[in-house]
């Protein structure tokens, strides 16, 4: 069979995920909201990259120079932001690939501006605050506008294109009113300091449409950076309740082949030990079932549980790191050769999209 038949495989449509970034964009261009399209949930596939780039974000931004890096040669012009606050060893690389970075480090910025007088260039620089989920950003505010004076007057050949926050990460903090006025307060006394509008106030990722739906979005927030949102567009949906249905929930397909069809008990047969994980798991006795094993497992896709099959009437059962067992005892007739399809959370989507073993296939 040709090798480009093999399974499994990761099926993207790029006309449904550029609907989602388009239908999304439009919203928070209609509050005076630009979009930076996040691209790091599918590991940054440039033919990703580049609806984002169509549907006409201001950024393509990623945690990862690794994924911004080959965006220019695919043939992307919009401007790149590197949204993790990057290392002092990154400095260099920042500089090279990135436009615009996320910054909360007095020590970074000094090495960036370094960094960007040698290779000539202006790097942009947002400053982080953070308001309580306590990943990154400056504590201390007073700190925060010391530091953006610093870049305004001292580092040159840096540009101080303006504050954001990030919320919803680690302390699952709502970007709620207050946080936004909150990041604004801060911006304000920036600008009172260095005498000149900000350009931007980025108020948070995919979390921050909520406030945006709810029409709490204060008026001076300028720039979200969106990915989950239009990339699986479930979480808003189905986490925080929002009736999203014009949205694709079927950009990313993936594929996996049946390689063995057997009745077997459902409970294990002799001394139980630990799995190959060295977990003790708790098993049901189902008595014997019908299950059929896949050619995939959790070095592709991470943990078995997250995996949605699209037929309702198949169970994942668990999984070693190369096999996937799945019950097919209530489904149709399923055969060796078969292929068995599924939707996926945000972490299987980044484990298989960096999974040398699964195929990408765009439609
Ligand atoms: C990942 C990330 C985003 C995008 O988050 P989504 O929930 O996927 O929209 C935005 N900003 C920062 C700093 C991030 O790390």
């Amino acid at each position: 069979m040709p090798a480009h038949n093999r399974n499994p495989k990761l099926i993207v449509d790029l006309s449904k995920l550029r609907s989602n970034i388009e239908k999304v964009r439009i919203m928070c261009q209609d509050a005076g909201i630009e979009m930076a399209g996040v691209i790091k949930g599918f590991r940054g596939l440039p033919q990703g990259a580049k609806q984002f780039e169509q549907a006409g974000c201001k950024f393509i931004a990623s945690s990862r120079l690794d994924q911004l890096e080959p965006l220019r040669e695919f043939g992307i012009q919009t401007p790149l932001m590197m949204i993790r606050v990057p290392m002092l060893t990154e400095a260099y690389d920042v500089v090279r690939i990135a436009d615009i970075s996320l910054n909360s480090d007095v020590q970074v910025l000094k090495e960036l501006n370094k960094q960007a007088g040698a290779q000539d260039k202006k790097h942009k620089v947002i400053l982080m605050a953070d308001l309580g989920d306590l990943r990154e950003g400056f504590w201390d505010k007073a700190d925060m506008v010391e530091a953006a004076v610093m870049v305004e007057n001292e580092l040159h050949n840096l540009e101080l294109a303006g504050v954001g926050t990030n919320l919803g990460c680690y302390g699952s903090i709502a970007p709620t009113r207050d946080k936004m006025e909150e990041l604004i307060s801060i911006a304000e006394r920036i600008e009172e300091r260095i005498g000149r509008e900000l350009e931007y106030i980025s108020g948070g990722a995919t979390s921050g449409l909520t406030t945006l739906m709810d029409g709490e979005m204060p008026s001076r927030i300028n720039l979200l950076r969106i990915g989950e949102g239009v990339i699986l567009a479930r979480d808003l949906q189905d986490i925080w309740g929002y009736d999203m249905s014009y949205l694709h929930k079927d950009v990313f397909t993936l594929r996996a082949e049946v390689i063995e069809v057997r009745d077997k008990p459902t409970h294990p047969v002799g001394k139980i030990m630990i799995d190959c994980f060295g977990r003790r798991p708790i098993y049901e006795d189902r008595g014997i079932r019908k299950r059929a094993l896949l050619g995939i497992g959790r070095v592709d896709y991470g943990t078995p549980e997250d995996l949605m099959p699209i037929n309702k009437k198949i169970k994942v059962v668990g999984a070693s790191s190369d096999h996937t067992i799945i019950d097919v005892e209530d489904a149709e007739d399923i055969h060796v050769g078969d292929v068995v399809d599924f939707r996926l959370c945000y972490a299987n989507l980044v484990y298989v999209t960096g999974s040398r073993n699964v195929s990408v296939v765009f439609i």
